[in-house]
């Protein structure tokens, strides 16, 4: 069956507000340790130094699609079995330390299942020293020789510092010294044969950069936790075997930087690796101890070793510590190898112990659910508390994971098929620390002293540590003499023992002398030999350095030319630049002038336009004055011509009706009445308008037509001619302009004629005119039309005058709007009234004419009109 293949499913990492810049994420690493049997099964494989892939061993297999399954986890790195120690501490624990000696914090810690190598990772085992003295050996290395005198730093039990000065610290040294016991172990003790090759780290390590000019002290401690107690694995406690206390746990505390501490835990001071380790060995010892008689799990405890570093600058002549409490640096590493993460039912425990073992499961429960809800709060924004205070072991450490170092986790696990399940929960926490992210710890400030202090107190011969003189070295090589004292004057052997004694140091010093000469000799020839080989490598490298020397003086003429060209070329740019700067002035200026043109031909262009639609305008108001005009004159001289036309029908017709009418036998000069008897019945043609009633108020009057009638008086003399020479004077006694024309004709003709446009737009012009008493008045117009009264016909006579005078219009329209019955009574009121009561001055024509027109427009207006009109005409 095919492996289904399926890589870890691993969340989106999606963070909000984390500022990644300034956080590191929790450095985790992989570790497998080899088969403890080459014929075991092994469900781990290391696919690459970042991956490892968990295969299903036989008894799990067969999920539900029947496959089995293998899973892939990604790490920071990946340590396979054959990883040597160095190769893991390089990586692993080499940064931390560094760290360390810089003033920064740092907590590594090894996680899994008991027998997968945490121990063994973190301790190392006989020949193979694990990453703790590896790393307590690059401490000393780094800082070996800038080591301040023992008791200068003191630790108190605020989780600080205190510093000493050289005379205390002496005082100090010489009372421990002075004890039974002494405590404090002494460097120059010899290494206990158990841990000896632990210890026997032979690859020089040290951190870079150390600062000289401080004075540095390490203090260890070592505390265990178990069943969620903290206890002091390096206090001194009488130990009694009978009746065997059990030790007491300790507290946590937070002080003042608000630091999570051990109250009351032991701090030693520590010199050199192998006295911290010795310390260490102690306190493990003591652990097995305590394990066995209390009937503990072992595996069931965490082990915690601090690394404790004080740092504190040198004063300014750089001879002792600068007594200044601030200016201490305290930096501390964390080594935790951790309980086996394996669940309670495997290890079989029982009773008392199951409970104890399910405490400490609990312990790494709440390391996981704060790594859970750490990863939660930084990837999803939100400020979720982290249950550190639920254990101990969390709780300890909540400054790291809260921002006061780097966190480094290996994982340690054992590839054997029985394994399986518990690694896979082990590469799920795995998956989940990996994700949280630690702030990065911040460089320690500066103290502002000046740098190299201690270098330059050495040159001056200053006090250079513990080392003793040359001469010392010597004088102690010496055989001790003898006592001087001679109690008894026949005492012969002190004397001869001393001189003896002296003889011996005589010829020893001379043996030491001829070696010293010989070596002096051996080594001045040396010298030579050196000298010569340093003066042949001096002319070798004189030869070279000439070598060197011409191509550096070709070089520099060669560089010296080209500094010339740049020179000349700068100077080009220079003065292309100006000329760049000239044009683009001229530029600006000819734009700027392009503008001022463009804005001016705008602004014509819209006068222009401007004066363009003025002139527009004008020419429309001309051409239609003048359309006006024309159309007014055109219908004046048509009116005319009508009436003309009109008048002479009617002389045509009154012509026919005097042919037609037979001739009295003598003429006879006829009174009014029988006249207008007479010639009624002649009268035929229809009276061109009848008058209104106000036109006859004004006739009556006799106000406006004063001379009209005097320019139709006729004598009565006159009366006996015939009627075509009064047809003819009639003729001629009216002016071309003033023929009369009834306004029925007109309308009539304007009926008749609907088609022509000339009459309609008079008729339109007329119907503008507005009414004032009974009065049509035209507005005031250049050319206007006069419209007077014709009394003679009781028509209107349109005069046109060359002046802009105004016109005025009888009631033309107001007759033409009146019904029939009106018009009939008007015209029956129509004749010519003479108010005085004289003799009519109509003539015959005249009063034919009249007639005619009254007839003509009766013969429009109805059948009764000419009726009416004719009995209604009275005599004056
Ligand atoms: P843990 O502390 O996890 O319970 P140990 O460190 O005590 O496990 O290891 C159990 C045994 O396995 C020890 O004997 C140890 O020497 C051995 N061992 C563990 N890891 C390795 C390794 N990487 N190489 C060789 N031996 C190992
Ligand atoms: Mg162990």
């Amino acid at each position: 069956m095919k492996p289904a293949r399926t890589k870890t499913p691993r969340k989106p990492l999606v963070k909000k507000g984390s500022q990644t810049s300034l956080k590191d994420p929790v450095g985790v690493y992989c570790r497998v340790r080899p088969l403890s049997f080459p014929d075991q099964e092994c469900c781990i494989e290391v696919i690459n130094n970042t991956t490892v892939q968990l295969h299903t061993p036989e008894g799990y297999r067969l999920n539900r699609n029947g496959d089995y399954k293998e899973t892939q986890y990604s790490f920071k790195q990946v340590f396979g079995t054959h990883t040597t120690q160095k190769e893991l501490f390089d990586v692993v624990a080499n940064p931390l330390v560094d760290d360390l000696i810089h003033g920064k914090n740092g907590l590594l810690f090894t996680y899994g299942v008991t027998g997968s190598g945490k121990t063994y990772t973190m301790t190392g085992s006989p020949g193979e020293g694990g990453l703790l003295p590896r790393c307590l050996d690059m401490i000393f290395n780094s800082i070996g020789s800038f080591q301040a005198k023992r008791y200068v730093f003191k630790s108190n039990d605020r989780n600080s510092m205190d510093i000493q000065c050289e005379v205390d610290a002496l005082l100090e040294r010489q009372k421990r010294e002075a004890m039974p016991n002494p405590k404090t172990p002494s460097s120059k003790r010899q290494v206990d044969p158990e841990f000896a090759d632990m210890i026997n780290v032979q690859d020089f390590c040290k951190a870079e950069e150390v600062d000289e000019d401080s004075v540095y002290g390490v203090f260890v401690s070592y505390i265990e936790i178990y069943n969620n107690y903290i206890y002091d694995l390096l206090e001194e406690v009488p130990f009694d075997p009978i009746r065997p206390k059990p030790p007491q746990s300790k507290l946590l505390r937070e002080d003042k930087n608000h630091n999570m501490y051990v109250a009351g835990c032991t701090e030693v001071e520590v010199k050199s690796t192998e006295e911290a380790f010795e310390v260490f060995w102690r306190g493990q010892k003591k652990r097995r101890i305590a394990n066995t008689h209390l009937n503990r799990e072992s595996s069931r405890s965490h082990s915690v070793f601090n690394i404790k570093l004080v740092q504190a600058p040198l004063d300014a002549d750089g001879d002792n510590v600068l007594q200044e409490k601030e200016q201490i640096t305290i930096s501390q590493l964390s080594l935790v190898d951790l309980a086996g993460s394996e669940r309670t039912n495997r290890t079989k425990a029982e009773g008392n112990r199951l409970r104890e073992a399910g405490n400490i499961n609990q312990s790494l429960m709440t390391l996981r659910t704060c790594m859970e809800v750490l990863r939660e709060n930084q990837m999803c924004g939100t400020n979720k508390m982290v249950p550190y205070r639920d254990s101990k072991l969390t709780h300890l450490f909540k400054n790291y994971f809260d921002g006061e170092g780097k966190v480094r986790m290996i994982v340690c696990v054992n590839p054997k098929a029985e394994d399986y399940e518990e690694s896979l929960q082990v590469m799920r926490f795995a998956e989940v620390t990996q994700e949280v992210e630690v702030a990065r710890p911040v460089d320690k400030a500066i103290c502002g002293l000046t740098p190299g202090r201690r270098y330059r107190n050495q040159v001056r011969g200053g006090p250079v540590g513990d080392e003793p003189l040359v001469t010392e070295v010597v004088l102690q090589s010496f055989p001790p003499l003898p006592s001087c004292e001679i109690l008894d004057v026949n005492d012969e052997q002190t004397l001869p023992r001393l001189i003896e004694a002296l003889e011996k140091r005589h010829h020893l010093r001379q043996m030491m002398i001829d070696e010293f000469n010989k070596q002096s000799i051996t080594f001045k020839a040396l010298l030579q030999e050196f000298d010569n080989t340093v003066l042949n490598k001096e002319n070798y490298i004189q030869g070279k350095l000439n070598e060197k020397e011409k191509v550096i003086s070709g070089q520099k003429l060669e560089i010296e030319r080209l500094e010339k060209k740049n020179k000349t070329l700068e100077y080009k740019i220079e003065i292309l630049e100006k000329t760049t700067t000239i044009y683009e002035e001229d530029k600006r200026n000819l734009q700027q002038e392009l503008e001022t043109q463009n804005q001016k031909l705008q602004r014509q262009f819209s006068d222009k336009r401007r004066l363009e639609a003025r002139l527009q305008g004008m020419v429309t108001e001309t051409t239609m004055k003048w359309e006006k005009e024309c159309e007014r004159r055109v219908a004046a001289k048509q009116l005319e011509m009508q009436n003309k036309l009109w008048v002479k029908d009617e002389k045509l017709k009154q012509l026919k009706a005097i042919v037609t009418e037979p001739k009295p036998e003598k003429p006879e000069r006829p009174s009014r009445e029988r006249d207008r008897e007479k010639v009624t019945p002649r009268s035929v043609s229809p009276s061109p308008v009848p008058l209104s009633s106000n036109y006859i108020a004004q006739i009556s009057n006799g106000q406006q037509l004063m001379s009209q009638p005097q320019l139709h008086r006729r004598s009565n003399s006159c009366s006996s001619i015939s009627v075509a020479s009064c047809v003819s004077e009639w003729e001629q006694k009216i002016p071309p302009y003033n023929t009369p024309l009834t306004v029925t004709s007109i309308a009539r003709r304007r009926q008749q004629e609907p088609g022509q446009s000339k009459t309609c737009i008079v008729s339109d012009r007329r119907r503008g005119m507005y009414w004032t008493e009974g009065r049509e008045v035209v507005p005031t117009f250049r050319n206007e039309i006069e419209i007077e009264e014709d009394p003679c016909c009781r028509g209107d006579v349109y005069k046109t005058r060359g002046g802009g005078q105004s016109v005025q219009f009888t009631e033309i329209e107001t007759l033409k709007q009146e019904s029939p019955t009106g018009r009939k009574r008007r015209s029956s009121t129509a004749a010519p009234a003479q108010p005085d009561g004289t003799e009519s001055e109509w003539t015959d024509i005249e009063t034919r004419c009249a007639v005619a027109v009254e007839m003509r427009a009766g013969s429009q207006l109805g059948p009764g009109y000419q009726h009416h009109a004719q009995p209604k005409r009275k005599k004056p």
